[in-house]
């Protein structure tokens, strides 16, 4: 089990969103909207900018997870931040529910 945001550190907290939000993905001209509803398991790291919603930390987490270890020219990387930006935005809009620590070995 890693972090759902970082991709690096076990999570430590589970975050539940308030309701579920539809994000709107355009793949050339597929248009694919997919309804978020899970919980988020995050590490002690990630946990205070989920807290306070800070989308800027938010972001530099995730896009360092989701881009390590591959290379990636910097217009997709752009792409992937636009991508991510986006839908913490809409995460963040939607609302978080206060962190509930998960136990040693929840899986
Ligand atoms: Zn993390």
């Amino acid at each position: 089990m890693k972090c759902d945001l970082c991709g690096k550190q076990p999570p430590k907290w589970r975050f539940n969103p308030r309701r579920p939000f539809l994000e709107f993905t355009l793949y050339g001209t597929v248009l694919v909207i997919t309804d978020h509803d899970r919980p988020w398991d995050v590490c002690d790291g990630c946990k205070p900018c989920m807290q306070k919603g800070q989308l800027h930390l938010i972001l530099q987490r995730a896009v360092r997870g989701m881009v390590d270890g591959r290379m990636l020219t910097k217009p997709e990387l752009r792409a992937q931040r636009a991508k991510a930006k986006n839908f913490f935005r809409e995460l963040l809009k939607a609302g978080l529910m206060p962190p509930v620590p998960l136990e040693p070995d929840d899986d």
